[in-house]
């Protein structure tokens, strides 16, 4: 159903308070008023500084006072799908940070004291991808005298007959030479167990949050005031920009792993480019309307150069190494959810079709947020991928 623009579309909001001076159009008679309804507005109404796009025609806020602006974030307006959606983002990135730090190891010292536990961990394995690996790397380098070592006839039962004898393909580095003696079996599999570093997914994790939770707060606030449009909208583009140099160092870190070198000029770069992106967008004339193309382009050009290293990879690894492969496989799943999401940004569709009839739901900005978190999802699995592959294989 179109909105018409005669309609008042909500009459209030649902807070009251007393009116302050207010540039916004219906400030000219309001100022009369001591008290009065926070109304929500229709973009011929608004200021130049909040109008972003003529295809929704209304709901919007205009200089309420913080408290009401902060209380809006439980009220309906053209901006509640956008703070939400993203919220929800945040709060789903915040549960997958606990779970990745609590269930999968973070480190070589604690699982190497606990080798006695690996049958636990076994039986979780079904739980979830990322353990998986653990139970396949304990697999492979278990000797079929595994049992000499001290490990418990459950342990051994995880793992099919065949398994430990694919221990010479995966080329690790450890080589045990005497399988009868058990000690040296502890050692060698406490050394090779160690699980790869993970800072650099809780890297990406914590950009990802970053660039959410500054999103949200920007749909938010960003009405209060010209001023507070002016500071969240950097701090969103900041934010887009972290989660974008973010993304690049699971990819990078660990597909390099043995490759410092390549490793540090892929880090470099990408660090180097978020960071003028980041001071671009604090150009006050960046954020103009008819810059949009312009800010979905820049963002676009650092997301895309993605394909450098992903195509590095697969040249690489790509024939040898199926965790190359698969990570490969949800970097392009990550790729296609954040190109249509720029591209719906950037062409504002549906509303473009039929002006005024996406005010509250399905404009092109709330899609481009669901692209967005479904894209940085397909990433975070994409680092479990790396994970599996280089708990494995390390140099
Ligand atoms: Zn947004």
């Amino acid at each position: 159903m179109v909105v018409s623009l005669e309609e008042e579309p909500m009459a209030s909001s649902p807070t009251t308070t007393s009116f302050k001076s207010c540039k916004c159009a219906h400030g000219d008679t309001a100022t009369k008023e001591k008290k009065r309804k926070y109304e929500l507005i229709r973009y011929d109404e608004l200021p130049e500084w909040l109008k972003d796009n003529e295809f929704i025609h209304g709901y919007y806020r205009c200089e309420w006072p913080m408290k009401e602006t902060l209380l809006s974030i439980f009220s309906i307006h053209n901006e509640t799908l956008n703070v939400w959606s993203h919220l929800v983002g945040f709060l789903l990135f915040l549960c997958l940070t606990i779970f990745t730090a609590m269930v999968i190891p973070r480190d070589g010292s604690s699982r190497s004291s606990s080798i006695g536990s690996w049958g636990d961990l076994m039986g979780m394995a079904n739980m979830t991808v990322a353990l998986r690996h653990d139970a396949l790397a304990a697999c492979l380098l278990l000797p079929p005298s595994a049992a000499a070592a001290g490990l418990s006839e459950d342990d051994q039962q995880i793992c099919p007959p065949n398994t430990t004898s694919s221990l010479s393909r995966h080329h690790h580095a450890i080589q045990i030479q005497d399988q009868d003696d058990g000690a040296a079996l502890v050692a060698a599999l406490a050394a090779t167990s160690d699980p790869v570093t993970r800072w650099p997914l809780f890297a990406y994790l914590g950009g990802a949050m970053v660039c959410l939770l500054t999103s949200s707060a920007c749909h938010l606030l960003l009405c209060h005031s010209e001023r507070a449009a002016y500071l969240t909208l950097r701090l969103d583009y900041a934010g887009i920009a972290a989660l974008i140099v973010a993304s690049f160092y699971p990819l990078a870190y660990y597909t390099f792993l043995c490759a410092p070198a390549t490793q540090r000029l892929y880090m470099s770069l990408i660090t180097a480019l978020g960071a003028a992106a980041a001071a671009f967008s604090l150009v006050p004339a960046f954020q103009a309307p008819a810059l949009r193309p312009l800010r979905a382009a820049l963002f676009s050009a650092m997301g895309a150069s993605g394909v450098v290293p992903i195509a590095h990879k697969l040249v690489v690894y790509g024939g040898t190494a199926p965790g190359a492969v698969a990570s490969a496989w949800y970097e392009a799943l990550m790729g296609a959810m954040y190109g249509l999401g720029a591209a719906v940004y950037a062409a504002r569709v549906p509303e473009r079709w039929a002006p005024g009839r996406f005010d509250l739901v399905g404009h092109s900005h709330q899609l481009f947020h669901v692209f967005v978190v479904a894209g940085a999802y397909a990433h975070y699995l994409a680092g479990l991928e790396y994970l599996k592959w280089r708990d494995v294989d390390k140099c």
